[in-house]
């Protein structure tokens, strides 16, 4: 009787030991192939802590492999890219220290890649889609957002269009204000390309707000010069605009169009990874300063 309460009291010592709880679950051991909620939280620690895990999709796959890795290495674990209790300790402790240090830390920004799936947007004479620009800027803009501790929401993290996948299909305007009023976003940044066939020659950036509400324009001034600036682009306006997820979400709004797809020298370096990056360095420096950050 005794060596059987001494055996079972050691394996809830063990047990105690090995669930070491992340966010009041116990942790489960993770690895390549894997999926899940447990892997969403992986990732998104992942990220948090500066260590791009690709998109928080739920899939443990080659890209959150290589993060984990470097993770690991990184904060002196050994990097076999298994997620086992010393690794999520060490993510724990790691993403408590950036959210706490984090300029961001506490915001909620909603990043809106404009169009994707069945609509690809502006369609420059050249072949290029909008859709196709609007992604990598949005994915940029969100890996520096949360290096400086920002809860991040994508409504598109692919090339689909949003809502088409939710339990009752919605339409993809609705689902793109749903996912930033249902989560209560600080801000919402919609990334856009604009198009002007009348004239090829016109070329910049500009900035749309929703009418009459102070707090957007504010927001909308405040992005349109760092972008302008780290992008070389031209600033043509900060104005109105009659959108819909700029008329129907609750929180300050802006609508951004970056660059014509009608203009060459704009296609030549919206399709440049290092413009891409200027355009989503630019937003970022635009969102601290609206923040006072
Ligand atoms: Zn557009």
């Amino acid at each position: 009787m005794f060596r059987i309460l001494r055996g079972s009291a050691i394996v809830f010592i063990v047990s105690i030991l090995v669930l070491i709880p992340i966010r009041g679950h116990a942790a489960p051991i993770l690895r390549l192939g894997d999926t899940g909620q447990a892997v969403i939280t992986l990732q998104q620690m992942l990220a948090q802590t500066g260590f791009s895990p690709g998109p928080v999709d739920g899939y443990f796959g080659p890209r959150t492999l290589a993060a984990l890795k470097s993770f690991q290495s990184t904060y002196g674990l050994v990097p076999d890219g298994i997620c086992g209790p010393l690794t999520w300790a060490a993510l724990e402790r790691a993403s408590e220290v950036s959210r706490n240090l984090g300029r961001l830390r506490g915001i909620t920004i909603v990043l809106d890649a404009g169009h994707g799936g069945k609509e690809p947007g502006a369609i420059s004479p050249w072949g290029d889609k909008e859709k196709d620009f609007t992604l990598p800027i949005t994915l940029k803009t969100r890996e520096y957002l949360e290096r400086y501790g920002a809860r991040v929401i994508l409504t598109r993290y692919g090339d689909y269009s949003p809502g088409w996948d939710w339990w009752q299909p919605v339409d993809e305007l609705l689902a793109r204000v749903s996912l930033a009023n249902s989560n209560a976003a600080d801000i919402f940044v919609s990334i856009h390309c604009n198009a002007y066939p009348k004239d090829p020659a016109v070329s910049g950036v500009m900035a749309f707000y929703r009418a009459g509400s102070a707090e957007s324009a504010r927001l909308a001034w405040n992005l349109a010069g760092p972008v302008a600036r780290t992008s070389g682009l031209e600033l043509l306006g900060v104005q109105e605009g009659p959108y819909y997820v700029l008329n129907h979400t609750y929180m300050p709004a802006v609508l951004m169009e970056l660059g014509f797809m009608t203009n060459w020298h704009d296609v030549s370096l919206l399709r440049q990874n290092w413009f891409q990056d200027a355009l989503a360095q630019g937003i970022v420096r635009g969102i601290l300063s609206y923040f006072g950050r």
